[in-house]
């Protein structure tokens, strides 16, 4: 991991020096995506990350103390639950027998809950301290911790989730490879993320009427080519990447009564397009502004940083 943080730096925390990839590759481009300019590509690997990170201590705060006041609502609202049922239904679906699950960012302990219920251990990690409060008073082993390190012990998992934390992320790579160090061989590995390059195109095209803040993007854009790239190189075999089911609700109305129409639209839209992707056996081309990601840990690790540029 060591190579990851070092590289960082570079493109962070040094606006005008070396903008690197944490891929290896120094082939980043600028991108200016509706009325903002604020992004950076690159053109090995096709991530899109902001170039302007918050400082990490600052980062680690806000998850730990602030996210939880704001977001708490989707956490524990039945707006999100059909993501959770989702993902534990194929986890279900590909494992022979019940097994440890950990969630990682698992906020008020949906899927964890849905574990206990079907005779799986889940544990959760989350650095807000009152979601792992709230877990915690449901029963559910949650620690208040962020990802990584970990403190579990190499090979003790069998499933190992990041539903919407992957991009929220500093070092989403060191998270990747941890989660490689705490799954056995073979073990699954399920991310859902907002689809990148799908949002920055909503940037562009809602910037147009002013509606821009429906479009996510948090850190990172993860797209189905940045999947492909990276996660063979952290020792992953990709299963399946596909476009995910849209939650069944919005949690929040922001913005006014304008935005919180044309938020509702855009997910009834979503929902429409789905069951059509759905119904057409298109879901594998992973379009839409949801994709998910299911993999499998293979016996070996991940590539070190002098195999990186090779590719
Ligand atoms: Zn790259």
């Amino acid at each position: 991991m060591k190579d990851l943080q070092d590289v960082r730096p570079a493109f962070i925390d040094r606006p005008g020096g070396p903008r690197l990839c944490p891929c290896g590759l120094s082939f980043l481009v600028p991108e200016h995506y509706g009325r903002r300019s604020d992004f950076a590509r690159c053109q090995r690997c096709g991530l899109v990350f902001s170039a302007d990170m918050p400082p990490e201590e600052e980062l680690a705060r806000w998850y730990r103390e602030e996210h939880w006041i704001r977001y708490s609502d989707e956490q524990i609202g039945m707006a999100r639950t059909n993501v959770y049922v989702h993902a534990w239904s194929w986890l279900e679906e590909l494992s022979l027998i019940p097994g440890v699950l950990v969630d990682v960012g698992c906020g008020a302990g949906t899927l964890l809950a849905l574990c206990r219920d079907r005779g799986w251990k889940g544990m959760g990690f989350d650095p807000s301290i009152q979601a792992a409060a709230y877990a915690r008073a449901r029963g559910l082993e949650v620690h208040a911790e962020a990802f990584p390190p970990c403190s579990l012990a190499d090979a003790t998992a069998d499933a190992l989730t990041f539903i919407n934390v992957l991009d929220h992320l500093r070092n989403p790579f060191g998270a990747l490879e941890e989660a490689w160090r705490v799954l056995r061989e073979g073990g699954l590995l399920y991310i859902r993320v907002p689809n990148g390059p799908f949002h920055l195109a909503m940037l562009s095209l809602l910037s147009v009427v002013r509606l821009d803040y429906l479009a996510v993007f948090h850190l990172y854009g993860f797209g189905r080519a940045s999947f492909q790239y990276h996660l063979p190189r952290l020792g992953f075999e990709i299963l399946a990447i596909r476009t995910a089911p849209p939650s069944q609700g919005n949690a929040y109305d922001w913005g006014g009564r304008r935005a919180a129409l044309a938020a509702r639209l855009l997910k009834l839209v979503d929902q429409a397009a789905y069951r059509v992707l759905k119904g057409l056996g298109l879901t594998r081309m992973a379009w839409g502004p949801s994709i998910e990601v299911m993999a499998r840990k293979r016996r070996s690790g991940p590539i070190g940083p002098e195999h990186r540029g090779a590719r």
